[in-house]
């Protein structure tokens, strides 16, 4: 179900590399990943809903004998190169961290890597939630492992991949989720994941054809995501502490329950408020994903609503254009829930909307949101997609 066919990948590998010759090229395609339910709870060993969509980052490559990578992006300008004998790593402040970071991170691995001419091309909206970074990130991780048979193992190894590249090399401490998503995911399926023990179950996530999912790009850029990202797991790990301190037995957040929290009410209210979010996300987590199997979608909006409510009075990271879009839509008719997805900040929501108000629903959000914002909402659907893979395998190395 990859959005990048491989006409454009071609193209876009001739005209990244035209004195390359593309008669043995191979083609892979890494998706996003929409967060269902589960936000903020992957670093607090919780429960996380992601799937992938049909929209992603596609990579086409020809490796070679000479022992240099270059990488170049059909959306930025720069090149990335390294060469594999004598690497040396530079202190990037754009894009060539992501594809460094990966590099770094399999050789301090051990591994080693094959010379490739990659050529990168994407339909993902960058900076949007919608996590392009770990796509990128598990697209050359996968890409640069060519004679990899990529089992059920194989790819555990690759999300704990492109999370250290992540965590160690670009500087941000995201959880597993992304990654895992990114490289485990079934078409039509969520991941129900247990971000402390990594055991997860499939759970068929597309709604009757009378309901459609669909996301929304506030267009506003995120900023200050990193360090508010930071500043809510450090607020997390000092409320885990307090608890453990004061009796708990839990050894993550997650696994607390609403009453272990109560004495952290009274002594540490803004612990409070985060420990609560996380809490109770994790419950909604399971919640919705029960409602989605017993087919009962029409409490699915009610956990979403739940959510984004959650997010904006006790964990603090949506923002004035997400709130603003909860705030419309839930006046629109045919909307049965929307929340933020992904870190917040800006970025997109997720909405259940009623298919055959679905076009009504985009007009008016866009007019109402735009004269509110100043901002043009972008609308996405969503169709769920597989993980990570080739589109065209390579054949000889
Ligand atoms: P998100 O993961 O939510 O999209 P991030 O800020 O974590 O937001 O990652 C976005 C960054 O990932 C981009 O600014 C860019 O550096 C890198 N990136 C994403 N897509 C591509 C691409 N197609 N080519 C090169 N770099 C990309
Ligand atoms: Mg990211």
């Amino acid at each position: 179900m990859a959005s990048i066919d491989s006409p454009t990948l071609y193209t876009t590998f001739r005209h990244c590399f035209p004195e390359v010759s593309s008669e043995k090229i191979a083609l892979a395609f890494a998706p996003g990943r929409v967060n269902l339910i589960g936000e903020h709870t992957d670093y607090n060993g919780g429960w996380v809903l992601p799937a992938a969509m049909q929209l992603g980052i596609g990579a086409a490559v020809v490796y070679h004998e000479s022992p240099t990578i270059f990488i170049r992006s059909a959306q930025f300008a720069e090149t990335f190169q390294i060469d594999l004998q004598q690497p040396v790593f530079h202190s990037f402040s754009d894009w060539r961290i992501y594809p460094q970071a990966v590099v770094r991170q399999l050789l301090a691995q051990g591994h080693r890597l094959p010379g490739a001419s990659i050529a990168l091309h994407s339909d993902l909206p960058t900076g949007a939630g919608l996590s392009s970074s770990a796509a990128i990130e598990a697209l050359l991780g996968f890409v640069l492992q060519p004679l990899v048979a990529w089992g059920f193992p194989e790819r555990v190894s690759l999300a704990k991949l492109a999370q250290a590249a992540e965590n160690q090399w670009v500087g941000m401490p995201c959880g597993i989720m992304d990654m895992f998503a990114i490289s485990l995911a079934q078409p039509r399926q969520a991941l129900l994941l247990d971000c402390h023990t990594l055991s997860f179950e499939l759970v068929e996530a597309v709604p009757p054809p009378s309901l459609s999912w669909c996301v929304i790009h506030t267009g506003k850029p995120r900023r200050l995501v990193a360090s508010k990202y930071a500043e809510r797991r450090a607020e997390c790990e000092l409320a885990l502490n307090w608890l453990q301190e004061h009796g708990a037995e839990a050894t993550h957040l997650s696994a607390c329950s609403l009453s272990d929290l109560e004495a952290l009410a009274q002594a540490e209210p803004l612990l409070y408020q985060r420990a609560k979010h996380v809490v109770t996300e994790n419950l909604r987590v399971k919640a919705l994903c029960q409602a989605m199997q017993r087919q009962r979608w029409d409490k699915v909006g009610a956990y979403l609503t739940q959510s984004h409510l959650s997010l904006r009075d006790d964990y603090a990271v949506t923002g004035v254009e997400l709130d603003t879009l909860f705030e419309l839509s839930s006046r629109i008719e045919g909307c049965r829930g929307l929340r933020m997805t992904g870190a917040g900040f800006g970025g997109c929501a997720l909405a259940l909307v009623e298919q055959d108000k679905l076009t009504n629903f985009q007009t008016h959000l866009a007019t109402s949101y735009q004269l509110s914002t100043g901002f043009d909402p972008v609308f996405m659907s969503l169709e769920i997609a597989g993980g990570v893979d080739w589109v065209l395998p390579p054949h000889t190395i």
